[in-house]
């Protein structure tokens, strides 16, 4: 049965994740990751989750399977951070949210839902682009084509080239944008091109589906989420997934969403008792725990203010970690202008460093970071960032 199965290929960052681990040089230091760490390079537990967790110990539940679409509070709650508690898609009920196994479950029941109801149609990436994307979309049944998006030359992004990639595209094309913080460059649309972006992927009929696996960390909740309310006004049907991996500090507990826009409420009933069919066939419902603590968290304004705060803090420190990083690879004699890393947001950025370089960084150095220079800027703290940008300094002078 198994004789002519294939060996697959290693997924490029955990076989990096691996070599790191047998790495003996004790000033090792991992970039290569996504993944926030605090300033003593630990996975932080958050206090709102530590006590929403303590809260619900004091009182356990039996496990019962949940429904379907997951938590029903949970669901709110991830809708009033999506579109705004008060926005009027969700008084008028015309989203219809599922819980999800993280950020990629999302992405993925979007996908086989899209796939029953567009099966033709082609489904565009960023280029770059999260390298999960186009496998999970490819896996579903679609082809996977990119948009114009990182210009190494200029250090930004080629947006003259996304948007004629956009207005190029076969009506019922499929768009994943990255709502912010953009993984891997780090760079991000202004609102201005962002209203651009919604005006062509609505004047060509397009179907936008919006990663959102970073709100919080680009600039702040609601100024990220900003975005969702540009396409809510433009009058589309769109899909928007979640993740809380990140902003929880929750990786392993996979928890996420997706959210579907639809035209009404009636719309939105008959859409969500699809989603239903697509987990229902793949994993029945989702999990209790991630789910509860989340919403418990979302649902208590003493909890929800002060994960606000946390994740203000996580995004505080990675920026303060991107100017450090400037300052230093200048003072360590670094000739070129850097400056552009502390324009970039959220957890990575796109050095600039060749393939070349980002290697003699691993084998003389043991600084990991990914081939294609991505590094993620959440992993560097007061400890390690001088002997960071000392070895950048070696690899680029
Ligand atoms: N989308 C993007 C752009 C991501 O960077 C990630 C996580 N690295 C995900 C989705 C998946 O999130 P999760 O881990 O919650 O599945």
């Amino acid at each position: 049965l198994f004789s002519a199965v294939e060996m697959a290929p290693r997924d490029p960052i955990l076989g990096l994740n691996e070599q790191f681990n047998a790495d003996t040089n004790p000033k090792k230091v991992n970039l290569g990751v996504g993944v926030y760490y605090d300033d003593n390079g630990k996975l932080p537990l958050l206090e709102c989750v530590r006590a929403a967790e303590k809260q619900m110990m004091e009182a356990p539940k039996a496990r019962g399977y949940l429904p379907i679409d997951g938590i029903a509070a949970y669901d709110a709650a991830v809708q009033g951070l999506v579109f705004g508690a008060d926005s009027e898609p969700v008084k008028g009920k015309r989203v219809a949210t599922v819980q999800a196994l993280g950020g990629t479950g999302g992405l993925k029941i979007g996908a086989d839902f899209l796939k029953r109801i567009s099966p033709s149609a082609k489904v565009l990436i960023s280029d770059p682009s999260w390298e999960n994307h186009r496998a999970l979309f490819t896996n579903a049944g679609f082809t996977v084509e990119t948009y114009a998006y990182y210009d190494a030359a200029r250090r930004g992004i080629n947006f003259d080239g996304m948007l004629t990639a956009l207005n190029q595209a076969a009506e019922g094309t499929i768009v994943v944008l990255h709502a912010c913080c953009h993984n891997p460059t780090g760079y991000d649309l202004t609102p201005a091109q962002w209203d651009q972006v919604v005006a062509a992927t609505k004047a060509k009929k397009l179907v936008p589906f919006l990663d959102m696996a970073y709100q919080g960390f680009g600039s702040g909740i609601a100024e990220d989420g900003a975005v969702i309310g540009k396409f809510v006004a433009s009058g589309q049907d769109f899909f928007v997934s979640t993740s809380f991996s990140k902003s929880f500090s929750l990786y392993g507990e996979r928890v996420g969403a997706l959210s579907v826009l639809c035209a009404s409420a009636e719309e939105a009933s008959r859409v969500l008792s699809q989603l239903k069919i697509v987990i229902r066939t793949n994993y029945s419902n989702p999990p209790t725990h991630g789910g509860q603590v989340v919403a418990t968290v979302l649902n208590t304004p003493a909890l929800r203010a002060q994960w606000e705060e946390e994740l203000a803090g996580m995004r505080q420190r990675i920026k303060q970690m991107r100017v450090a990083l400037v300052e230093k690879l200048k003072a360590a004699g670094v000739k070129q202008d850097m400056s552009f890393i502390a324009q970039q947001v959220g957890m990575f950025s796109y050095s600039g460093l060749s393939k070349d370089q980002m290697v003699r960084l691993r084998s003389e150095f043991g600084v990991y970071g990914v081939d294609s220079g991505r590094i993620c800027v959440a992993a560097l703290n007061s400890k390690n960032i001088d002997y960071v940008c000392e070895s950048i300094a070696k690899v680029v002078g």
